[in-house]
């Protein structure tokens, strides 16, 4: 197995960042962002992202194309395809899976957006395989493995630390990281940064177990049946409509197109939306499909729950836990999919 000394780590990555623009976790305050990798910066994989890294395939405004008018001639720009290689490290197992439920969603059934397309192929993904986890993470009740890596070019994990006692332990560096190829490009990366990786026969940490669980066995089938039950109504009288539960989540995707016209000319783009909004449904017309707060609650729920799996064969939810500690009233998904399961089925 190859492995890299902790201390080494980010020079590793300074030299990645030579070759192609780098995005990895990095400190601010007391959060963590994906930002673009500068030398010097506080690299942190140990805790999730305040936002998870979809923004930087489906990012939260996107401009589509710029178009100017001539007569009866028009012009469009596209404006997305001019961006070049890039590379994503520190992608925590839930993060990873959440961009291959996007693809379903951006590259699937026919349909391509060739805006997302452009990133994902261009992009490099480097994962991070978590050993501990947060107190609000429940991957592994979705079936990820968070030690697996599916989808990573390359995976970084820590490894065993040799038994030097407590107080060197705590004081010294950190931990080495193993490191994998798991494709092509990932060997690629290995083999021109090889000065900086060694051999050894270190094992990984293991993964401890998530702290919180829920089951997921049957919910599909209990929802069908729950479609007018009362629980969304006792539930969702105290959603706030904020949104911010949508925001923060890896797998949620709706969004709105606009457009700015000024005479000749003009742009079109994309920002994301949220389900959890008032007009989100509200058509030009005024016909509102979803009028009200508890058809909103419940429309998020199902179609994590329900609606995604019947149409891509899994939830819509990788446990990440985002949710979980940024509802300000703690309507999260494992709280109400705790409801779904209590509930007795009562069609009223
Ligand atoms: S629903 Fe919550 S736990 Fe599931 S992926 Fe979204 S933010 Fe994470
Ligand atoms: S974060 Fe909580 S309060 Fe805000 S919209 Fe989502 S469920 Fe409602």
């Amino acid at each position: 197995m190859k492995a890299i000394k902790n201390l080494l780590v980010p020079q590793f990555i300074d030299a990645l960042a030579k070759d192609m623009h780098l995005l990895a976790p990095v400190k601010k305050g007391n959060n963590v962002y994906f930002k673009t990798w500068q030398s010097g910066m506080e690299l942190e994989w140990r805790r999730n992202s305040f936002l998870p890294p979809k923004d930087l395939f489906f990012p939260q405004m996107d401009l589509l194309y710029k178009y100017s008018i001539l007569g009866q001639n028009g012009e469009i720009q596209e404006l997305t395809q001019s961006e070049g290689p890039r590379a994503i490290v520190g992608i925590r197992n839930c993060d990873l899976k959440s961009i291959t439920l996007l693809d379903k969603v951006f590259l699937s059934e026919g349909f391509e957006d060739p805006a997302y397309r452009h990133r994902r192929d261009n992009t490099v993904l480097i994962a991070y395989n978590c050993s501990k986890p947060q107190p609000a993470c429940f991957c592994t009740s979705l079936g990820i493995n968070p030690q697996g890596g599916e989808g990573a070019d390359l995976v970084l994990f820590e490894l065993e630390q040799e038994d030097l006692g407590k107080e060197e332990k705590f004081s010294g560096p950190g931990p080495d990281y193993g490191i994998e190829a798991r494709t092509p490009k990932g060997e690629e990366i290995l083999k021109k940064q090889r000065d900086y990786v060694h051999d050894t026969h270190k094992k990984a940490v293991p993964f401890q177990q998530c702290p919180l669980s829920f089951g997921t066995d049957g919910i599909l089938e209990k929802l069908q049946e729950m479609f007018e039950h009362s629980l969304w109504d006792d539930l969702s009288k105290r959603c706030l409509r904020c949104g911010i539960c949508t925001y923060v989540c890896p797998t949620c995707h709706c969004f709105d197109i606009q457009g700015k016209n000024a005479g000749e000319e003009g742009f079109k783009y994309r920002c994301w939306d949220s389900c959890m909004f008032s007009d989100y449904t509200l058509m030009a017309g005024g016909h509102d499909p979803r009028p009200t707060r508890m058809e909103r609650f419940r429309n998020r729920f199902l179609h994590k729950l329900w609606f995604y799996k019947e149409r891509y064969g899994e939830f819509l939810c990788t446990g990440c836990g985002r949710c979980l500690s940024k509802c300000p009233v703690h309507l999260d998904i494992s709280y109400v999919a705790g409801k779904i399961k209590e509930a007795v089925v009562d069609v009223r």
